[in-house]
């Protein structure tokens, strides 16, 4: 059963951090708790390249270079996904966007006059990012992301133990790009950080720990649930 916000509204949260730090493993996981979609600017552009879209097409350049896509493509994108019937109704757990202070302006806009419920950033250091971004596997299907195993073995070559999807190293985890999605973080997205908690909305969790451990700290950091609905 899906965990009731207290005052029984939607949930509309935003998980931020390094690339590397988990956002897709955690925002995955909260989603589901939460029962509301987990919307990834990230996988909405690999689908559309993936799949050859206009969009696809725009943005390609941009990731494969580690840059930051301009934001009034992501903004399009993200518009588009936020009108639909699930993230109307039930709310959202947004993986990857906003990165930008002009990205964040306009989601106020779009939710209004609802607001965004909370804003979880998992900390994480720049070297234990880039290392787990060096070794990481990804489920093409499901987005499930796995550390390298420690025996070497071919991992590429194991499907996903979620979905049975592909294995697949990301396109942008070399280190080049890895180290220009680092600045782009500290850039782009560090300003927004204290953007968001000027306003009230950010907390912060440690993300060096075990996963399980991570997720039980991130829907700590959900507001207070009501003991009764809140379990894990
Ligand atoms: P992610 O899957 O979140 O690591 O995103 C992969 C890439 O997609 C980033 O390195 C950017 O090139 C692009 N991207 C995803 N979300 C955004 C965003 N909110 N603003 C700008 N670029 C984005």
């Amino acid at each position: 059963m899906a965990e009731e916000r207290s005052d029984g509204g939607p949930h509309r949260v935003l998980i931020l951090g390094r690339p590397g730090a988990g956002k897709g493993t955690q925002g995955i996981r909260l989603a589901e708790v939460l029962g509301v979609p987990h919307i990834s600017t990230g996988d909405i552009f690999r689908e559309a390249m993936t799949t050859g879209t206009l969009l696809g097409r725009d943005v390609a350049a941009y990731l494969e270079r580690g840059r930051l896509v301009p934001d009034p493509l992501v903004i399009r994108a993200l518009e588009s996904r936020l009108e639909e019937d699930d993230a109307r109704t039930r709310g959202f757990v947004l993986d990857g966007f906003p990165r930008t202070v002009a990205q964040a302006e306009a989601l106020e806009c779009l939710v209004a006059p609802e607001r965004i419920s909370r804003a979880v950033e998992l900390v994480l250091t720049e070297r234990e990012a880039t290392q787990r971004l060096l070794t990481r596997f990804v489920c093409a299907e499901c987005g499930h992301t796995v550390p390298r195993p420690v025996d070497g073995g071919r991992q590429a070559d194991r499907a996903c133990a979620r979905c049975g999807g592909a294995l697949l190293r990301r396109a942008d985890d070399d280190l080049p790009a890895i180290q220009r999605r680092l600045e782009e973080f500290e850039r782009a997205t560090r300003p927004l950080l204290e953007w968001l908690d000027l306003r009230g909305l950010l907390v912060t969790v440690d993300a060096d720990r075990p996963p399980d451990v991570v997720a039980a700290s991130v829907l700590d950091a959900i507001e207070p649930f009501s003991d009764q609905s809140f379990s894990r």
